[in-house]
């Protein structure tokens, strides 16, 4: 067996055959940049770095593309709200949002276009499905006829019944209730303030969904491989997309639509307007390491919700641990002839975790697998010890893993901290007049190569040249 994926069109598991053998072309719908996503969005956002790297594992050249919302209904009101203009607003969050792709440890896509630069090519679709038959203009807007779209609502499944063709939405979000027309193209309205374009379909701006039609296809073509996004996101977000995409292209245009459900708290979708939220900073300030945080957001199926409590950090951070103790063991482990257990070991665990991987990326499978071999390597290592080889043979297989997991390498604390730590003991120290341990600990500092100047303002330290 292959890799399959669940393909939330068909609710089917399907086995993965991409359009091109040996490449993969993937477009995950990104950030609205109205302010600091939380780890919910880094949920999906990590299933989809998951999912990219385990693809490159298995060898194939992965070009992915996710867009940034820098312009939509939230991110103008929230721009206004605070009397700045857009672009300024927005960069912001950007900039904050590429800082956590880094501090996360995500491997970047290739492309993270912006909205606001592909207005142009948003024009040139709904030129075409105007001319089409597809959309129509009404108060200076325009509005894409899901009547005219055989097959609207395949992607969330809708029952016919649940289609009532007719009703018109102007907002970018809306509710299942609310199905109906929706907007391409939104007339400037007063409280759009300055952001608005002037273009052939009058002074306005898009909607939301035919952003990611213009920019997959832009990246992609019309015809690519994977699309991917939270569950919240199946409708109406891509299912208009779907139907603008496909209805431009005249064939569809997505092979496999892949949706990872909600991070959870207490049960409800954890989301900004429930205020039931916490950033990546948040969790940071509390003293958890990006790779534990990647670790607890990674380590459930994405197809199954994931309730975050503050035990579930700390039992990612306890697992973690394992896996970094069982690395120092390996590295000091006692030296042994090599034998034949090592080798075998490395072959079960890399086929059971590749057997799960391929299962629509059965992460737990996996995980289990990885300590499983952490168990049975620790009972040879106290046994026997290690040979030179199997050291390095474990090693190799150990970042192999950790190119599909991005969180076995553990982070060298830094030296400032390190530094802090001392100097503060050694102030203890003095003022509890134990110079011995005070003078112990300047000794130590001064090993690390560090330089202590005792002013009146406390202790100053720098690092000899
Ligand atoms: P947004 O910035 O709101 O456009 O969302 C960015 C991504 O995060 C989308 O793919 C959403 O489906 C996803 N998302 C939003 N809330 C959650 C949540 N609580 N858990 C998992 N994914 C989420
Ligand atoms: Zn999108």
């Amino acid at each position: 067996m292959g890799l399959v994926f669940l393909n939330t069109f068909t609710r089917k598991k399907e086995a993965f055959a991409p359009l091109e053998p040996g490449k993969v072309e993937l477009y995950t719908c990104g950030p609205t940049v109205y302010d600091f996503p939380h780890i919910g969005n880094y949920r999906t956002f990590l299933f989809e770095d998951l999912l990219r790297r385990y693809l490159k594992y298995k060898g194939f050249s992965v070009v992915q593309v996710m867009n940034l919302t820098d312009v939509d209904d939230r991110t103008i009101a929230a721009s206004r709200k605070e009397g700045i203009p857009l672009s300024e607003y927005t960069a912001r969050y950007s900039k904050a949002f590429f800082e956590d792709l880094k501090t996360l440890n995500f491997d970047l896509a290739e492309h993270y276009p912006a909205a606001t630069e592909h207005v142009g090519e948003m024009v040139e679709i709904i030129q075409k499905l105007l001319k089409d038959g597809y959309a129509y203009e009404s108060g200076g807007s325009i509005y894409y006829k899901i009547s005219a779209f055989p097959g609207y609502g395949t992607l969330p499944h809708f029952k016919p019944d649940e289609l009532k063709a007719g009703a018109r939405v102007a907002a970018d979000s809306y509710e299942k209730e609310e199905v109906g027309d929706f907007a391409l193209w939104k007339a400037w309205d007063e409280k759009d303030g300055d952001v608005f374009w002037e273009t052939p379909l009058g002074k306005g701006r898009p909607g939301w969904h035919i952003e990611c039609s213009a920019m997959s296809m832009k990246y992609l073509g019309d015809r690519f491989d994977i699309h991917t996004g939270g569950v919240d996101n199946i409708f109406p977000h891509h299912e208009n997309e779907r139907a603008q995409s496909d209805a431009f292209a005249g064939h569809p245009v997505v092979k496999y639509w892949l949706h990872s459900e909600h991070l959870l708290v207490e049960g409800k979708k954890m989301s900004k307007s429930l205020g039931n939220f916490y950033t990546l900073r948040d969790l940071l300030t509390k003293g958890f390491a990006p790779p534990a945080i990647r670790y607890a957001l990674i380590s459930v199926h994405y197809r199954l919700p994931l309730n975050f409590t503050f035990e579930g950090m700390t039992a990612a951070r306890g697992a973690l641990e394992r896996l970094y103790d069982f690395q120092r063991s390996v590295k000091n482990a006692k030296e042994a002839r090599e034998g034949v257990e090592v080798g075998h070991a490395i072959h079960k665990a890399r086929e059971t975790f590749e057997q799960e991987m391929d299962d629509d990326l059965n992460i737990s499978g996996a995980l289990a697998a990885l300590f499983d071999f952490v168990r049975e390597t620790n009972r040879l290592i106290i046994s026997y010890g290690l040979s030179p080889k199997d050291k390095e043979k474990i090693g190799e297989f150990l970042c192999k893993l950790d190119s599909v997991l991005g969180f076995l390498k553990e982070p060298s604390v830094s030296i400032d901290l390190q530094v802090e730590k001392l100097i503060a003991q050694r102030n203890d120290a003095r003022s509890q007049k134990d110079f011995a341990r005070s003078d112990q600990l300047r000794l130590e500092l001064e090993k690390m190569g560090i330089i202590l100047e005792d002013t009146p303002q406390g202790t100053k330290w720098k690092k000899r040249l």
